[in-house]
């Protein structure tokens, strides 16, 4: 190929994955990734498991060091983009791309008002500040009741704090649909957290720590911590000005392409569906599957195949390990392919086991790759 100069902007695992599938692909020019980050690569994961437990550390997370002979600048955020020119800028100068990776992921998303200072999970500097402020604290209010606002949870239940989590929705439905996230919202109340639902905005309450919530009937939570684990937003305002599409985060074909010479992978994206929706995936294993794409369409154009997801995700918390695939929308009764909920472990199927278009393993044994096959009977359609 004729690309001398890939430019990778991110520091996580989309742009790992990035660098690794140029190399595998036999790309022999220069790389340089430029991330904003003080330190090299690392997974969020363990962010609100084990390293915010206490159990481990950010040099057990920082994932597997780039090769020498890629130029990785750290503290190095791009802050705009011109196409014409294929020119990155950053604050220490201009940088030339022939072919450029989009990979700037996500932020946490706020609630508060500049003046407060909210705590959120999203970085490891964030996991720091949080795990110090968790063991200075007796009582925890996690305001968002999603995978990560569910795992702080259960964190912090497992260090012993009185923890409740307020939500506009039952925690986990939207997420595993209303048969599995049930059963771990009942196992997380068992465990002792209180889960409190609320019709309407909750508003963050206290200056500059934020104290509690109050919710719309006038109802106050307090609590000596208060987290807020609302979802996140895609890093895409330095790409404003260049022409590039955004709606709701950086919108990506089917191969992951945003202009010519230029693709993009994991949380800052959104796709079409087909239909002229566009969808997010803020998950580890999205990022990595459209890196992989994005890089194979950016080396080989049209002769790439399509971004085909495996829609894998899994979360941890309170005891259980539950690993989903397929549309997050399992609702009504599953088949049951293996065990039983209320025994602890199950492999259960949505809408039947035959043609599933769901499948969800708590605490049971099936390992990711198998869990992909079951499902892919069924996957016919590709997200494009
Ligand atoms: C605490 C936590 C726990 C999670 N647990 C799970 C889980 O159990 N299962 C699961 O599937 N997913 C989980 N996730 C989600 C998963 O971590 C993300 O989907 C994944 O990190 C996305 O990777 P990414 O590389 O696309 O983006 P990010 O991880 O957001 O990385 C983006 C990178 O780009 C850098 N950057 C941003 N803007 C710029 C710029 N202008 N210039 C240069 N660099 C820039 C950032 O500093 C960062 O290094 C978790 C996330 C968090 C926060």
């Amino acid at each position: 190929m004729s690309r001398r100069d890939v430019v990778v902007v991110g520091g996580s695992i989309a742009a790992l994955t990035a660098v690794e599938v140029l190399r595998m692909e036999d790309f022999d020019g220069r790389i340089t990734v430029l991330s904003e980050e003080d330190v090299p690569p690392y997974t969020r994961v363990p962010l609100s498991k084990g390293v915010l437990a206490g159990t481990e550390s950010i040099d057990d997370i920082v994932l597997a060091p780039l090769a020498d002979d890629v130029d990785l600048r750290l503290r190095t955020a791009a802050t705009a983009l011109d196409l014409d020119t294929k020119t990155v800028h950053t604050p220490s100068g201009p940088v030339h791309y022939d072919g450029l990776v989009i990979a700037t992921g996500g932020r946490a998303r706020r609630l508060g008002t500049p003046d407060q200072q909210e705590r959120v999970l999203r970085t490891h500097g964030d996991c720091a500040r949080l795990r110090d402020a968790l063991a200075a604290a007796s009582s925890v209010l996690v305001v968002g009741g999603g995978f990560l606002g569910m795992e702080v949870a259960s964190t912090a239940r497992a260090l012993g704090k009185e923890v409740t989590v307020v939500d506009l929705a039952l925690p986990l439905d939207r997420l595993l649909g209303t048969v599995v996230g049930g059963y771990v919202r009942s196992v997380a109340t068992q465990a002792g957290v209180r889960i409190v639902v609320t019709d309407g905005g909750v508003r963050l309450q206290g200056a500059p720590t934020p104290t509690g919530v109050q919710l719309v009937d006038g109802t106050r939570l307090e609590a000596d911590l208060v987290v807020s684990a609302v979802g996140d937003v895609p890093n895409v305002e330095w790409l404003a000005g260049s022409g590039v599409a955004v709606r709701g985060g950086l919108v990506v074909d089917h191969r992951c392409r945003v202009a010519p010479d230029v693709v993009a992978a994991g949380d800052v994206t959104v796709t079409s569906v087909g239909d002229g929706q566009l969808t997010r995936s803020p998950q580890w294993t999205n990022a990595v599957e459209q890196a992989r794409t994005a890089v194979q369409a950016l080396l080989h154009g049209d002769a790439a195949a399509p971004y085909r997801p495996s829609r894998y995700c899994w979360t941890e918390q309170f005891g259980l390990d539950v690993k989903m695939v397929g549309e997050p929308d399992a609702q009504g009764g599953p088949a049951v392919l293996d065990g039983a909920l209320d025994s602890g472990s199950a492999l259960l199927a949505w809408p039947d086991a035959g043609t599933p278009r769901t499948v969800i393993a708590v605490n049971h044994r099936t390992p990711p790759a198998k869990l992909k096959r079951l499902l892919r009977p069924a996957q016919g359609a590709l997200l494009c």
